[in-house]
């Protein structure tokens, strides 16, 4: 018996209603009377929680129209039907319109001895209803973050059998799910290396009651298509044909994707070496010469003319690799700040070409600046500054010998545009979208030093003073970088 339920005994001969309320009574069950349709609805609609046991004939309305209204107004309260007519139709015309269960009284008050058992079935079944209800619920709610998740969710029995996967894990394995369902989890993913198979990892699960680690998609090389995979045992244990253990029973797996993390490791450990490498040789080379100097009896013949040239440019190189380093930790901590003042930018481009003649000298490049005079541009200097040591250090690096480099100035709308030509070794046009990303490098048989980062931080210096840089290029003719800064 629900202790909080209550009896709604809605009769209205007062005799009959006084008898069957004494029999409830004597059945541990609270009960209200009421003799009426209205004060029936007035009752539930004060809130509670009640079965209603009524009479049909009722002197304010039909009886079945009543079972209507508390059916739709107060879908989770039972109306029982408890009546004179001994008449199917009625009978089951009542229960279509919502009755829970309908017994008929017998002029000997024989029915009374029912009333017991009808409220505890229909408390029983109510029971039963909720938590359908409940389940139903839940069940919705995991369909709904089945489909709204991220993660790859998948269903398959011991031997690997897919029974289920979610559209996540669908899209990911770039194939309907009806493609899926019914194929082995072997025909879609791997383990790393070849240490274990797939079919030790089900084994394990069986064995363990859990599974986690690494899995790939067949056909895919990391760090493309690595997942991080939880794989559980769910529901009771059922025998399967041809499964080696009894014990053994279905399984859900979850899959995160997590190759964009391994490929940022990948680019980490990558950028690692080559920062390294790129700081250890202007560094030997510092060394070398710094040894040469200060040896009292030098090799006769060996200290090149230009060597505290060749000196300064190692010492720039791996300033300039500490400085775009120092830069790119600044800017993923949002503390790139600005300090627009007015300045001229002609002189400062000029002293930029003074600073790198030298260097394009000896590698037999000429530089050269040309266009139109600008008007003072309020900016950041020193950040502008960097950008154009960025663009010009590419330039001469990415220009074999005997090459042109042009910086020229224009004005145009309100805008300046300051472009960088070089005749060099130009860009594929398939690079050529991604070349401002963090770390891209193009990729070339011989590699030249860098770390993928100037072109990164000169669009995230350009872009913070309102601006944009722009590349054009040809493989094999040059390439022509274009700053456009507001006026
Ligand atoms: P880094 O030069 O250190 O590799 P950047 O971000 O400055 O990094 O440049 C990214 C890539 O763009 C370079 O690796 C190079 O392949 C290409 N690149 C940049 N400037 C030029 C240029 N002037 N000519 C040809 N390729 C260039």
């Amino acid at each position: 018996m629900s202790a909080a339920a209550q009896i709604l005994l809605v009769e209205h001969d007062p005799e009959e209603r006084r008898l069957a309320a004494r029999v409830l009574g004597d059945s541990g069950w609270q009960v209200r009377e009421v003799g009426r349709a209205r004060e029936c609805l007035e009752a539930l609609g004060r809130g509670g929680d009640f079965v209603v046991l009524l009479d049909l004939d009722l002197p304010d309305l039909d009886g079945r129209e009543l079972v209507a209204r508390i059916a739709s107004a107060h879908p989770n309260t039972p109306a029982v039907v408890v009546t004179g007519i001994d008449d199917v139709a009625v009978a089951i015309d009542a229960m279509q319109r919502g009755a829970w269960d309908y017994l008929v009284k017998r002029p000997d008050g024989s029915h009374l001895a029912h009333l017991h058992h009808v409220v505890a079935r229909t408390l029983e079944r109510r029971q039963l209803v909720r938590e359908r209800n409940r389940f139903r619920d839940e069940m919705e709610a995991l369909a709904i973050a089945l489909r709204g998740t991220t993660d790859g969710v998948a269903i398959f029995d011991p031997r690997g059998r897919i029974s289920f996967v979610n559209r996540a894990f669908a899209v990911a394995l770039r194939r309907p799910e009806s493609e899926i369902v019914g194929r082995l989890l072997d025909d879609f993913v791997q383990v790393p290396g070849d240490e274990a198979t797939l079919d030790d990892v089900l084994a394990a699960v069986g064995e363990q009651g859990r599974w986690s680690g690494e899995l790939r998609t067949q056909g895919e090389e990391p760090p493309q298509g690595i997942w991080d995979v939880t794989l559980t045992p769910i529901g009771c244990p059922e025998p399967v044909a041809g499964a080696a253990l009894p014990s053994e029973r279905r399984m859900v797996g979850i899959f995160r994707d997590v190759s964009e993390k391994h490929a940022l490791e990948q680019l980490r450990a990558d950028f690692l070496s080559m920062i390294t490498h790129d700081i250890k040789v202007p560094l030997t080379v510092i060394l070398g010469y710094t040894e040469m100097l200060t040896d009292p009896e030098p090799p006769p013949g060996q200290i090149p003319p230009d060597i505290l040239t060749r000196i300064r440019e190692s010492g720039e190189t791996i300033h300039a690799l500490v400085c775009n380093f120092l830069d790119l930790s600044r800017i993923e901590a949002g503390r790139m700040t600005l300090d627009p003042r007015s300045f001229d930018v002609q002189g400062m481009l000029a002293h930029a070409v003074e600073h790198y003649e030298s260097t394009a000298r000896r590698k037999g490049i000429a530089l050269a600046l040309d266009g139109d005079p600008l008007p003072p541009l309020i900016a950041d200097e020193s950040q502008l500054q960097r950008v154009v040591a960025n663009l010009l250090a590419n330039a001469i690096k990415y220009t074999p010998r005997g090459g042109r480099i042009t910086i020229r100035t224009e004005r145009e709308n309100g805008r300046v545009l300051i472009s960088f030509e070089d005749t060099g070794r130009g860009i594929p046009a398939d690079e050529l979208p991604h070349l401002f990303e963090k770390y891209r490098r193009v990729r070339e048989q011989k590699r030249t030093e860098g770390t993928g980062l100037g072109l990164f931080i000169a669009k995230t210096i350009v872009g913070a003073h309102g601006g944009d840089i722009r590349v054009e290029s040809t493989p094999g003719v040059g390439s022509t970088f274009t700053l456009v800064l507001p006026l």
